[in-house]
This record gives structure tokens, sequence and C-alpha cells, in this order.
């Protein structure tokens, strides 16, 4: 629930910032005030492509807060020889690092890690104060950090889509042991060795602006490796079925029953696999909630969508910022009710564009392409 509010309210922005076209902003990185967490904030790209309509949305944009300086303590004595700064909140001077690999997709994270510690290690007395030695080590319970690479970070304290996740550590009882540190894996080696180095930096204590200015900047421009876009994919959502909500609300009275039975004519013919173009993870299930629902239909002859007839609208996630959506979070369907005896049809090619992301004319299924005339779109074209 509380991630769709957030995407709602993502909505209201696109639409305040004018929906409009392949627009990017920086990615933008806010710092924890509370010391438990520094996230890169995801940039907001907006896109608008035909004939899917796909609009991108990301992280919103958040401003840096400052969190007070605590005063640091005197750091616990190391069992290790060497000695440990006053400075260091983590009172040992050699941590291990484990590498938690969740992207599954057959890269290896372990020399862009040993790169980013290698940086800190030779770099670490000069910008945190302290120096620090980092060790990889295999064993994520004994680890001092953790990092995690994951497709997509939802959020991080408060801040949604993010591309790294990390504590801001200035003091001694703030440590956790093991930290974890989250970067979103989508990222090109040279973008995701920053990001390491970035988070890793706020595990120093070193804040968004901090020098070195190029690696702790709020702001960052990230090269992402290219992903398979949804229109692409069988399946471009995260579980199956759908819940699908129609608001009927602007329908005439004795149309109501009628465009709610043409729904279900639509969401069946695709749940008894009518056609061998429909893949078989498409499932739909009729629920009564709009704001909850994955397919959201409005019937209303008076919509600025439905003077064309009808419209999707996919929202959902672009991780690599090529302004084309690679995953769906829900989509938005309008039809018009000007002939009650075709909403069915036109319900049914619009979550063929907007939820299964058909796009040419063969990858409908025959009774739904545009070539099919009036007479079929009002007949049971799906027996
Ligand atoms: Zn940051």
């Amino acid at each position: 629930m509380r991630r769709r509010l957030t995407i709602l309210s993502i909505i209201v922005m696109m639409v305040l910032a004018g929906c409009s076209g392949g627009v990017t902003n920086p990615l933008t990185d806010s710092p924890s005030d509370t010391g438990t967490a520094g996230p890169h904030d995801g940039s907001d790209t907006l896109d608008d492509t035909p004939p899917t309509g796909t609009v991108v949305t990301e992280g919103p944009i958040e401003n840096e807060t400052e969190r007070a300086e605590t005063p640091i303590d005197t750091p616990a004595d190391s069992t290790g020889d060497k000695p440990v700064s006053e400075e260091n909140p983590w009172g040992e001077r050699t941590l291990t690092v484990a590498i938690d690999d969740q992207m599954n997709d057959g890269r290896s994270y372990e020399s862009i890690v040993e790169n980013a510690l290698s940086y800190w290690n030779e770099n670490s007395e000069k910008y945190a104060g302290y120096p620090i030695e980092y060790e990889v080590g295999s064993d994520a319970d004994d680890a001092d950090l953790v990092i995690s690479f994951v497709p997509n970070i939802e959020s991080c304290n408060t801040k949604e889509n993010v591309q790294g996740c990390a504590p801001l550590y200035v003091s001694e009882d703030q440590i956790k042991r093991p930290t974890n540190v989250e970067i979103q894996g989508t990222y090109n080696e040279t973008s995701t060795k920053l990001l390491v180095i970035h988070e890793l930096g706020h595990t120093l204590g070193l804040r968004h602006g901090d020098a070195p200015k190029q690696i702790m900047a709020a702001k960052s421009d990230f090269t992402t490796i290219p992903k398979t876009d949804a229109h692409e994919k069988d399946w471009a959502w995260d579980h199956s079925p759908l819940t699908v909500a129609v608001d009927t609300s602007s329908v005439a009275p004795q149309n109501k029953q009628k465009v709610s039975n043409q729904v279900d004519k639509a969401i069946n013919y695709y749940n008894s696999k009518g056609d061998n173009h429909i893949p078989g993870q498409a499932s739909f299930t009729r629920v009564n909630s709009m704001e909850d629902a994955d397919i959201k239909i409005t019937v209303d002859s008076s919509s600025n969508c439905a003077q064309s007839g009808d419209c999707a609208q996919p929202f959902g996630y672009d991780p690599d910022h090529d302004n084309r959506l690679e995953n769906y979070a829900f989509t938005e369907i309008s039809v018009s009710d000007a002939n009650p005896d075709a909403v069915g049809w036109y319900v049914a090619r619009r979550i063929g564009i907007g939820a299964l992301g058909y796009t040419s004319i063969g990858e409908f299924p025959t009774p739904l392409r545009s070539s099919q005339p009036e007479s079929v779109r009002t007949s049971r074209w799906w027996q």
C-alpha cells in the first residue's frame, strides 16, 4: 500500500512536470540524518513513447538534511596489532567485507569491490581522517560490512528507488556489524565502482559535498547496462495474477452491468488463454479498489483519452535509464462507453498494450487486431 501511494505521488509530480518526453535529470543522492541510511536517490526520468504510452517513473529527488555533529568517543582498543585512530568510529583498523550477489546475472562483482576497497585503503586517512584497511572475506556473518548487489532498491530509510544505500557513521555507537551496504547492480563497471566507493564513504563518516567531491557529490551520472524493455518480455510484472478494477461511475445506470460484464469477458479471454499469443502468466482477477489494482480501468466517454476511443498508460521502472520501462508497476486504461457492446474488445486490446506490452499487430490475438471491423468489436469475439 505504501509503495502504491508513493507511486501515485510520483504521478502527480510527473503531471506537474508536464510529462515531457525524454527528460533526464542526473541521479541524486541524499545522506541520512539519522546515521542509519545514506541513499542514492533515483532520477525522475519522464517519457511518453508511442505506441505504448510509456511513462517512466523513478524515485523523488530529496533535499539533503544535515545531521548535527556527534562528539566522537574514544574508540575501543582493537585486538589487532595496528594502532586504531581515535577518529575511527569502527574501533578497528582492519574491516572485513563480504559480497552478497543477488543479481544472478552471471557477472562477478569481486574485482569491482576490490577496486573500491583499494581506493579507501589508500585514501581513507586523507579524506575520512583515519586509516582503514579493508579485506574481502567470504563469510557474511563474520564480516564488518556486507555489500549487496541487488536489482532494485525500493527504499532506503524514507527514500524510494535509490541507487545505493549505506549508513552515515560518525560515532562509535552507530556502528552495526555487519553493516549492510546496498548497491543497485544495473550499472556498468565504472559507475558501480563509483557507487561502492561513494556508499563506503558514508560508512567512513563522509557526507555529500565532502572531499573527494567528485566521489561524494550528491549527484552523479551513472551508465547502466541496457536491460530488456518491458514490451519485449513475455511478462514484465513481478507477480501474477494481476488485479483489475473498473470505475463505471460515469457510465449511464442502464449500461453499468453490461459494461462490467464486458470487462469480465475481456479478462476471462486472457485467463482462458483464448489465443496462443497470450503468455502463460497472463492472469487477471477483478477487485473493487481502484487504488490497489494493478490494472485501473476507467470507462468514461468524456475523458481526454476516450476522445480517441481508448488508451493505456503503463507505469513502472526504468533501471537502465533508457527512457523505456523494463518492469510495470501498474497500468491505467481508459475506454469509451459510446458503444457499450464494444467495451470488452477495447479493454482486452488495451490490456494487451498496457499490461502485456503488445506493440505490433502480429503480437495481438487475432480477434483483437486493429484491423477488426466494428462488427467484430461488438460481437462475441471472445468465443
Ligand atoms: Zn550518498
